[in-house]
């Protein structure tokens, strides 16, 4: 299970040095690695990227 990141993303990078398993990647629209993205579990009790996307552009995939 992971996060993914929509087009609606406006490349803010406030989500990326909030994410415990470093899974985002930046570019035009940020991205998450599924392979990395562990849903916070074990690190806080939602998904943190979801909680500071200004315009909720990180969304269960
Ligand atoms: S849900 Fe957590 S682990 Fe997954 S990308 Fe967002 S901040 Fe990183
Ligand atoms: S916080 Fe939201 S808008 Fe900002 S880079 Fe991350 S996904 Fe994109």
């Amino acid at each position: 299970m992971a996060l993914t990141i929509t087009q609606d993303c406006v490349a803010c990078g406030v989500c990326l040095p909030e994410c415990p398993t470093s899974a985002i990647s930046e570019g035009d629209v940020y991205v998450i690695d599924p392979a990395k993205c562990v849903e916070c579990k074990g690190y806080y009790d939602s998904p943190k990227c979801a909680e500071v996307c200004p315009v909720d552009a990180c969304v269960q995939a």
